[in-house]
């Protein structure tokens, strides 16, 4: 195997939400593979520079709430004006609000779904028109879930937005691949972020989580970055429309 195929020498990365969790994970793992990082962020990221510069790639900060498709156009805009092309984008962004379905307000509904599905869609809309109109070969990873998959408990517009995402992939896979462009997405199992900060306080659920998982333990942010840079890289060319899960093997139960 040509290690070669994983490089990412002089390729660009827009990532949304990497100021922490996952996403600060990836942008790490892929700027270890030489690919400069745009994280696209509600607030600071400095952290993630710190890991993107010491692994001697550059990033650029842009500040977006991507709870809306307005500043889409911006964040393709500002990439382009200062590294001239973007080849890879990682939907990472997400929020999640727990309820019983019984009692889930429209606006627990409308949040998650807006960052979720809606943004991620645009964003990769806008990434795929300039990848198309500049001839250039383009990754999208989308981050999925386990949700994507399965049912899930009292989070019912996450479990909407990651099936979502799921097929959303497929469909991107099918309108875009014969143009050079890989939609992929990553199914992370249960990871210890803040996006499972509450499940992991709860001992019952916690325990229930924790045994089921085959690896017998909560996945960590470093453990995304090895599917990251596959499918951003050359070594996925002919990978198209598929839902990696990286789970400690829970899908297997
Ligand atoms: P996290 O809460 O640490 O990170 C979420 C990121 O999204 C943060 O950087 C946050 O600032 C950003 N974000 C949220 N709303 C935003 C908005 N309106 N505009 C811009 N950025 C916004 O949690 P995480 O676990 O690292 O989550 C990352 C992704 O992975 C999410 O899509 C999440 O659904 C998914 N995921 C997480 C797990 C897990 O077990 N932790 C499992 C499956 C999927």
């Amino acid at each position: 195997m040509q290690t070669t195929l994983f490089d990412l020498s002089g390729k660009t990365a827009i990532i949304t939400g990497c100021n922490t969790g996952l996403g600060q994970g990836m942008a790490s793992g892929l700027a270890e593979a030489g690919c400069n990082i745009v994280g696209v962020n509600r607030r600071s990221a400095e952290t993630t520079r710190q890991l993107v510069e010491a692994a001697g790639a550059q990033f650029l900060e842009i500040e977006a709430d991507l709870g809306s498709t307005a500043p889409i156009a911006e964040i393709m805009q500002k990439t382009e004006q200062h590294f001239g092309k973007a080849d890879i984008l990682i939907n990472n962004a997400g929020i999640i609000r727990r309820a019983d379905a019984l009692s889930f307000t429209e606006q627990d509904w409308d949040d998650v779904l807006d960052v979720n599905l809606k943004s991620l869609f645009f964003l990769s809309q806008a990434f795929a028109q300039a990848c198309i109109q500049q001839q250039r070969r383009g990754k999208i990873i989308n981050i999925a879930s386990m949700l994507s998959f399965q049912g899930g408990i009292r989070v019912p517009s996450y479990t909407a937005s990651k099936s979502g995402v799921l097929g959303l992939t497929r469909l991107m896979a099918n309108e875009w691949a014969s143009q050079g462009i890989n939609a992929n997405a990553i199914a992370p199992g249960y990871m210890a972020t803040n996006n499972t900060e509450a499940l992991r306080n709860d001992p019952d659920r916690s325990k229930e989580i924790l045994n089921r998982i085959p690896a017998g333990q909560w996945g960590n942010p470093e453990d995304l970055a090895g599917a990251a840079v596959f499918l951003a890289s050359d070594a996925s060319n002919y990978v198209h429309g598929h839902t990696l899960a990286v789970d400690g093997g829970w899908l297997a139960r």
